[in-house]
């Protein structure tokens, strides 16, 4: 029979994320299992890319310390592109309830080291970037070293160096069951046969609570769609602009390729396994979008290019992270509620840590991500998503 000494139910960037960092803590036979026959048919190949440590929590902030500069430095660390661009978040601002709300954040994100993101005022926005409306706009705030990635280019290159190093990838090869031995785990059963492993690492994005549910556990993630446009080539605006927020109503929008990705989370949008693209969303993005660009009006989509993929909702908006209890072997990397990007580097970190020491210092108290909060009522809340 198959062994190995970690098992991790995924493929796509937590689980590579995950194998790296097992690998490069000399932990060599772990075993990647990925139901599709190509990684990056989940979330990761339809990410918008976005990396930043703009967020409200010490968690979601220490997260994101780890997993910035660790993408600044990935094609050097990996030897493996990852498409890491510093080009930073705004975020703007047209209540003096955002302001207030920025500058809290940022006190938290500054006590914990974040030493770049600062307030900024209307004439610096509109020096970023001239073509916005903004008679409304009060303010907002600005981090140089937020920016984006190609997820898939980071999802490989994990995967391609943790190989190199003695891990295992099985594509189309679907975890079926999970086998316990009482109070622990001892391995899985697949579509390729059995492989026996004392842990069991469940990184199935959207998918996460129907793996959970293999081992008997029940896990709070539920899928929601989350729709993108790329615009056709569009040289009006600048591509060296950072991500660009507009808190009046969520729209945002940053520079991809010759033209823009332009995004907004539909307050009507149902949790489920939707993933068709919705036409008559492109309206409503661009009306957001001239409202704000004005030359925007003059943008031109293509539907077909555009496209839909899942969130993997936890119930606070955070991911869960951490040992299951009453389980031994089993962890969650889940839940990462559309972060999974910015975060899968602290996440393999995290989680390896774990998995071979039960400890880990990539945020300063674990267990507030734990999937046990649940359970405890201890509900940890995010508010800056997007
Ligand atoms: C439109 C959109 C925009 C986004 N924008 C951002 C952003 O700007 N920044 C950001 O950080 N995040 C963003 N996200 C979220 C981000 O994409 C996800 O959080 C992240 O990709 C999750 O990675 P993952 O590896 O956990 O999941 P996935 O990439 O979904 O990988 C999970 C894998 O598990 C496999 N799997 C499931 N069940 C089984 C099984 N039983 N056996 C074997 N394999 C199985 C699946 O096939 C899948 O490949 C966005 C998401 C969407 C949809």
């Amino acid at each position: 029979m198959q062994t190995a000494e970690v098992v991790i139910v995924g493929g796509g960037i937590v689980g590579a994320s995950i194998a790296w960092h097992l690998t490069e803590a000399g932990c060599r036979n772990v075993l990647i299992l990925e139901r599709e026959s190509h990684q990056g048919k989940g979330s990761t190949g339809k990410s918008m890319g976005g990396v930043r440590a703009q967020f409200a929590t010490r968690p979601n902030i220490q997260m994101s310390l780890y997993s910035i500069p660790f993408y600044a430095s990935f094609d050097e660390r990996l030897g493996q592109p990852g498409g890491y661009r510093g080009q930073g978040y705004m975020f703007v601002a047209t209540k003096q309830a955002h302001l207030d709300y920025l500058q809290t954040n940022q006190k938290l994100q500054k006590s914990l080291g974040l030493r770049q993101a600062r307030m900024i005022s209307r004439d610096d926005i509109v020096t970023t970037v001239p073509q916005l409306r903004a008679d409304d706009i009060l303010g907002g705030s600005f981090c140089p070293t937020d920016g984006f990635v190609d997820p898939y280019s980071v999802m490989v290159g994990f995967t391609t160096s943790a190989c190199e190093k003695g891990a295992t990838i099985w594509r189309s090869t679907e975890v079926t069951a999970i086998h316990r031995d009482g109070a622990g785990i001892i391995g899985v059963e697949t579509t390729r046969g059995p492989v026996s492993a004392p842990v069991v690492v469940n990184a199935a994005g959207a998918w996460a609570a129907q793996v959970a549910a293999l081992a008997g556990i029940e896990l709070p993630v539920e899928p929601m769609r989350r729709m993108l446009i790329p615009t056709e080539p569009f040289d009006a605006v600048s591509h060296e602009i950072p991500m660009v927020i507009d808190m009046s109503n969520g729209f945002h929008f940053r520079p991809e390729s010759l033209g823009f990705l332009l995004a907004w989370n539909d307050p009507d949008e149902k949790m489920g396994f939707n993933t068709n693209f919705e036409p008559a969303f492109i309206e409503k993005v661009l009306t957001r979008a001239a409202d704000r660009v004005p030359c925007f009006e003059n943008l031109a989509v293509n539907p077909k290019r555009a496209w839909a993929g899942l969130y993997e909702m936890s119930p606070d908006h955070h991911c869960i992270i951490g040992p299951v209890d009453g389980l031994k072997g089993f962890f969650c990397a889940n839940g990462f509620s559309g972060h999974g990007v910015m975060h899968a580097p602290a996440t393999g970190k995290m989680v390896s840590d774990l998995v071979l020491r039960g400890n880990t210092s990539v945020v300063d108290n674990v267990e507030v991500l734990s999937p046990g909060r649940f359970a405890r009522g201890e509900l940890l809340h995010e508010t800056a998503i997007l």
